[in-house]
């Protein structure tokens, strides 16, 4: 494997620092600087601006919208986002429903959910997870009745992020409740604004409202918003799953986690304990490049077109293992000025009065997309056959 980026890849590099220093808006830098999260209008304005450039759904091919670029292409622009200060894009869309419709979708599904979602203007949710029906999924029981002309749906999803932002849900329901649990159940999307949802929300350990609880009460969904063939709901989950998994290492946003505390650290003059600060800093920064290789071995197999297997629970595993251990070495680094994470004045250092907020939140990051426990599980399965 050549590690060396082309001179054609350093032109393209950049060519997007230049244009990602132009475009990536100051109020958004600031909120990734301090680690918090955009509001919607942010992040959605982020979107539509890459979405003008043909830059949101980065992996699809191009004649659904896909820039055309190779996985290094790909890899590049991730790392000069990140570094410029710019959110990742919400996965539900470009990373999730996206290839499921382009995969399994009708004609007339793809041309009429394709479009919204590569400009940015459509925003989606994930409805699988419900209160008893989470690593075990194929445990779901909102059950979808078909009548005439719709699907009559009722039940109840849970952890839904960004519900209260979505104009869509692609939704797993159960459509056959005599079948066996996998073969039961299908996929339906469903427009948010349709009489009969609640939706409830739910306030994270880290004071924000990212995630809810969504209610169906009789709500009719039409016939043609079936993606796939009735039953089909759980080979199509599983193909989504796959490719929710590769966004989730986040080794740029990492990188710029780890600049961001080099940065707090020099900050703060009187910061006393510097040389064991750096030392701290370096040994994350060694795991961090251990995984950036392992992640380059998956993006040299898919320039060579290989598909994605399950090495992509391990990225996963590590990948949130060291968010969670960076994210505590800001906490712990801060000392006292960490713990001034909900005054409104700032002590010390604004990253490190903020750092409490992106730690707490990131005890979740081992849970979502599929516990690393249960990824743990995949690899002993499918990598080393016990
Ligand atoms: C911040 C956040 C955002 C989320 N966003 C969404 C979303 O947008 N849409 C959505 O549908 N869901 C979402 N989820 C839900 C998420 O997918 C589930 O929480 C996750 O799949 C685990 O399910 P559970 O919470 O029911 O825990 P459980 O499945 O009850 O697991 C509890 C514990 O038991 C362990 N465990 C369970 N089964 C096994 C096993 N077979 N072997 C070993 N260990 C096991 C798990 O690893 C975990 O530690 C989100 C969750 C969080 C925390």
């Amino acid at each position: 494997m050549n590690l060396e980026f082309t001179q054609e890849e350093l032109d393209f590099q950049k060519s997007i620092r230049a244009w990602m220093r132009e475009n990536v808006p100051e109020a958004l830098e600031r909120v990734s600087a301090l680690g918090n999260m955009p509001t919607k209008s942010q992040q959605q304005q982020w979107e539509r601006c890459l979405g003008k450039q043909g830059w949101l759904a980065l992996t699809w091919p191009e004649q659904y919208g896909g820039p055309g670029w190779t996985a290094t292409q790909r890899y590049i622009f991730d790392i000069e986002r990140a570094m410029a200060g710019a959110p990742p894009t919400s996965p539900f869309g470009v990373a999730m429903v996206g290839p499921v419709i382009y995969t399994f979708g009708s004609p007339e599904q793809k041309e009429r959910w394709l479009p919204g979602i590569t400009s940015g203007e459509t925003l989606w949710c994930q409805g699988y997870s419900e209160p008893n029906a989470g690593s075990d999924l194929a445990s779901l029981k909102t059950r979808a009745e078909r009548k005439q002309d719709h699907y009559l749906v009722n039940g109840q999803k849970i952890w839904t992020t960004q519900a209260h932002w979505a104009d869509m849900m692609f939704c797993l329901v159960r459509t056959d409740p005599e079948a066996k649990k996998q073969q039961g159940i299908s996929f339906l999307l469903i427009d948010m604004k349709t009489p009969g949802i609640e939706i409830r929300p739910i306030y994270s350990i880290d004071g924000h409202h990212h995630l809810n609880e969504v209610y169906f009460t009789d709500v009719e969904v039409p016939l043609e918003n079936l993606v796939g063939q009735e039953g089909m709901g759980w080979t199509i989950a599983k193909f989504l799953l796959t490719h929710e998994r590769t966004t989730i290492a986040g080794v740029a946003d990492s990188y710029y986690a780890l600049a961001r505390m080099k940065q707090a650290i020099e900050d703060v003059p009187y910061y006393t304990d510097k040389p064991s600060a750096r030392r701290r800093m370096a040994e994350l920064e060694v795991e961090l490049m251990a995984l950036e290789y392992t992640n380059f071995r998956t993006v040299a197999a898919t320039d060579e077109g290989k598909p994605f297997g399950p090495e992509s629970s391990g990225l996963k595993i590590k990948g949130t293992e060291l968010q969670q251990k960076m994210s505590q070495a800001m906490v712990e680094m801060g000392g006292l000025m960490s713990l001034a994470w909900d005054s409104p004045m700032e002590v010390g250092n604004e990253s490190f009065n903020n750092a409490p907020r992106r730690y707490n939140f990131l005890r979740a990051c081992t849970i979502y997309g599929g516990s690393n426990e249960i990824q743990k599980n995949v690899l002993a399965k499918m990598l080393l056959g016990l």
